[in-house]
């Protein structure tokens, strides 16, 4: 029986980014991991596999809509799924073992198995029993079923997002049932792929909790690439016959029944935390109404020892979320005043164009009662963008009106994802727009947007 100052369950990335922590602390650390390979969902059947899906689909789009307008002329090139689902494979591969070396590197051992937890400071793993003083549970997260309907998930014809990464061939028409981040990230590759592509969501807005002029813009952009949107429907059931699926909805304004066929329905109404064999109802770990495992300020469950992080907690399920909460969770174990600031996790969504927001939307203040400023700037004013034909779309900063303090930003356009960085760093600062605005920014850049944003707060942009 080994003996552990630290044993982590699951090595996603909260469970991963933990363990490699507690052993950069000085403490004996074990991680439990179930799968095959390290990484968690992330990295084998989430966050890499659909970036690596939506990179080789985004160059096929470029090939065949932009090249012939930048003097690039030939055949446009053909898709070769096996190639580009072993392209999507090696990624992974790459991913994983990198996290295995990682692991070598700090002297993280690796217990293969599922792990449970019969005791407090005891993990079991197969036959064996580890001693451990501290226990992070980082067991991440499934897919959620879809509330209310009657569907049976096979994989191949009714998929997961983790059936959606390696369909057998890639299907004429899918039905994605929810437009969250992972079905339209998901719906856009295939989109891209020459499918037909339907999404059927309960609400009146896609990307529920977004900005409303972002999730207005990116709806009509998705629209324009091809996507079909049928808006507040209930999916009530999901059928397969002879190979292709019927989804059955009600449209909520009028009760009115529909169905549509299609080779492929993908579920895509969201995760729900994962924490089943690991014996937690016995130890007396308390767990939220939805299931998830609760937690004080500290990441401390309600038996002393016992910690979580990650999807399998409360808050956004998002792998810096859950890598975030596993550096400061290994600090407060060691000792250290480990922290975590939720106001400023950015959400991104890597479609083309990405889309990306921190902090406060305008609803949240309007409810909130506080005066705020917006400036904004669209990516027409933005030379770069022009250029790359990615002037669709805009930065919006939301400042307190008062003091000039950056509350939010809300970005639609190109690499989103990388330029919304900047009022993080920012925000963790408590700048004001103006610091923004009078911060040189390289030209050309499309971060040029963000400081004309920045401007606009004030006396103004200077190329809108
Ligand atoms: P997980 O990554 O779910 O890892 C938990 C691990 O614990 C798993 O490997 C599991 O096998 C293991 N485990 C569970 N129980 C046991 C046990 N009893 N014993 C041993 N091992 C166990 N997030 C982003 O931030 N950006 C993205 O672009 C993004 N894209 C996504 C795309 C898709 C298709 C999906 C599905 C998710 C995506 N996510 C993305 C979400 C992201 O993957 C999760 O938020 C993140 O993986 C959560 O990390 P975690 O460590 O909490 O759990």
């Amino acid at each position: 029986m080994a003996q552990y100052d630290v044993i982590v369950i699951g090595a996603g990335p909260g469970g991963y980014v933990a363990a490699i922590r507690c052993a950069q602390l000085g403490l004996k650390t074990a991680c439990v991991e179930g799968r095959e390979t390290l990484g968690g969902t992330c990295l084998n059947v989430g966050c890499i596999p659909s970036k690596a899906l939506l990179h080789a689909s985004h160059q096929l789009h470029e090939a065949e809509h932009n090249f012939a307008k930048m003097g690039l002329k030939g055949a446009a090139p053909k898709v070769d799924w096996k190639q580009m689902l072993a392209y999507k494979d090696d990624v992974i591969g790459q991913n994983t073992k990198g996290i295995e070396f990682l692991f070598k590197k700090n002297k993280v051992d690796w217990l293969k198995g599922w792990g449970s937890i019969p005791g407090a400071g005891k993990v079991k793993v197969g036959d064996e029993v580890h001693e451990a003083k501290n226990i992070i549970i980082a067991t991440g997260s499934v897919p959620a079923s879809v509330p209310g309907a009657e569907v049976e998930v096979d994989e191949k014809i009714v998929v997961t997002s983790t059936g959606a990464l390696e369909l057998g061939k890639i299907p004429k028409k899918m039905v994605v049932i929810g437009a969250g981040v992972i079905g339209l990230e998901m719906g856009s590759v295939y989109a891209r792929l020459g499918t037909e592509v339907e999404v059927i969501e309960f609400l009146d807005a896609i990307t529920p909790g977004m900005d409303a002029e972002v999730q207005k813009t990116f709806q009509k952009m998705l629209t324009k690439q091809g996507l079909k949107f049928t808006m507040g429907a209930a999916v009530s059931k999901v059928e397969t016959k002879g190979g292709k699926a019927t989804v059955t909805y009600k449209l909520r304004k009028d009760e009115s029944e529909h169905s549509t066929e299609a080779d492929v329905v993908l579920c895509a109404t969201g995760r729900a935390p994962y924490t089943d064999g690991l014996g937690l109802d016995a130890l007396g770990v308390k767990l939220t109404k939805r299931g998830q495992i609760e937690t004080d300020g500290h990441w401390q469950t309600a038996v002393k020892g016992i910690y979580a992080i990650g999807d399998a907690i409360e808050g956004p399920m998002l792998a810096h979320k859950a890598e975030d909460e596993g550096m400061a969770c290994a600090e407060v174990i060691a000792g250290k005043a480990g922290h975590v600031n939720y106001d400023v996790i950015p959400g991104v969504i890597y479609t083309h164009p990405e889309v990306a927001s921190v902090g406060k939307t305008e609803q949240q203040l309007k409810e909130e009662g506080r005066a705020y400023k917006v400036g904004k700037f669209s990516f027409m004013g933005n030379g770069r963008a022009k250029a790359v034909f990615a002037g669709d779309g805009f930065v919006k900063l939301i400042v307190d009106k008062e003091t000039d303090r950056v509350l939010g930003c809300h970005i639609i356009g190109p690499s989103a994802g990388d330029l919304i960085h900047e009022i993080c760093v920012a925000m963790e600062f408590g700048a004001s727009a103006e610091d923004v605005a009078l911060t040189c920014h390289a030209h050309p850049t499309f971060s040029e947007a963000v400081r004309e944003a920045a401007l606009a707060c004030g006396d103004g942009a200077i190329h809108a």
